[in-house]
C-alpha cells in the first residue's frame, strides 16, 4: 500500500499549499478515527476507506487518488480541459481542480452528446480502457431526422464502411432498430465523432445522442444528467 506524508496527500487533494495544510493540521483540523492529528510529516496509507476515517473540518476526506467516476454528461459540456464554456470539471467540486494526480475523462464525448462518461486520476487504468486491444465496447442510443431505410444495419456489420476523408474501414458496428427513426449501436473503436459521421455516411442525420453503456455497465437510472458517483471496484469490472 502507498504511504504519503499527510501534509503532501492533503495538497494533492487540493485542500491548500504545503505551508496552508501545515497549518490545518497543527490547529487541530485533521482527525483520523476521530483523534486529532498534529504532524503534517506523519506518513499515512493511502487505501480507499481513508475517506471514511479522515476528517477535514469536520467532513470527510475527498477520495484519496485512484479515484474513477461515471458522470452523467449533460449536454452542452465540453469534455476537454482548454476549452471555454462549461466543462464536465466544473460539475464536481472545486477543490478536485486542484487534485494531483488530476482527474481526466476516459475517452470523450462531444458538446453535444449526452450520456455515460468515465473519468479517472489513474493513468494506466485509463490507457488500459481506452486502448483499442481491450475491445470495451461503447453503446449509443441514436435519434434520426429521416427514418431508417433499412439496409444501415447490413452496411454497419460489414466492416467495410468508409469514414469521409478517412482510408481505413470501421470496424463492424451492430445496430438494433428500436423504431422507425431511433436505434442503438456498438462501437469497439472512437473515431472522431462516428457515430454522426456513420449515419451521415448513409444520408441520415443524427439528431440526438446519447451514450447508455460502457462494457456491461449501465448509466442507472437514477443518476441525473450533472449528477457523479464514485465508481468502485465491482462496477469497475464491468467496464473491463
Ligand atoms: N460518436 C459521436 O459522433 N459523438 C460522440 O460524442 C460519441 C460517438
Amino acid at each position: 500500500p502507498t504511504t504519503l506524508r499527510l501534509d503532501r496527500l492533503l495538497a494533492n487533494l487540493g485542500y491548500g499549499s504545503r505551508r496552508e495544510v501545515q497549518n490545518m493540521v497543527r490547529s487541530g483540523r485533521v482527525t483520523l478515527d476521530g483523534a486529532e492529528l498534529d504532524d503534517p510529516d506523519q506518513r499515512v496509507t493511502v487505501a480507499p476507506d481513508l475517506s471514511e476515517r479522515m476528517r477535514v473540518n469536520g467532513k470527510p476526506l475527498d477520495p484519496p487518488p485512484g479515484l474513477t467516476l461515471m458522470l452523467h454528461k449533460p449536454l452542452g459540456v465540453t469534455c476537454s480541459h482548454k476549452e471555454t464554456g462549461p466543462l464536465v470539471y466544473d460539475l464536481l467540486p472545486e477543490r478536485w481542480r486542484r487534485r494531483d494526480p488530476a482527474l481526466s475523462t476516459i475517452g470523450r464525448l462531444d458538446k453535444e452528446t449526452s450520456g455515460l462518461l468515465l473519468m479517472t486520476d489513474d493513468g494506466a487504468l485509463l490507457h488500459r480502457i481506452i486502448s483499442p486491444r481491450s475491445h470495451v465496447s461503447k453503446r449509443y442510443h441514436v435519434t434520426l431526422d429521416r427514418p431508417l431505410r433499412g439496409d444501415e444495419a447490413g452496411i454497419f456489420a460489414s466492416g467495410t464502411l468508409l469514414l469521409e476523408g478517412e482510408d481505413k474501414p470501421l470496424l463492424p458496428v451492430p445496430l438494433e432498430t428500436l423504431s422507425e427513426r431511433s436505434a442503438t449501436v456498438t462501437l469497439m473503436e472512437g473515431r472522431y465523432h462516428q457515430v454522426r459521421r456513420m449515419f451521415a455516411a448513409v444520408g441520415n442525420h443524427v439528431t440526438v445522442l446519447h451514450r447508455d453503456r460502457i462494457g456491461s455497465l449501465d448509466l442507472p437510472d437514477d443518476l441525473g444528467p450533472g449528477q457523479y458517483r464514485v465508481l468502485g471496484t465491482a462496477e469497475l469490472g464491468r467496464v473491463l
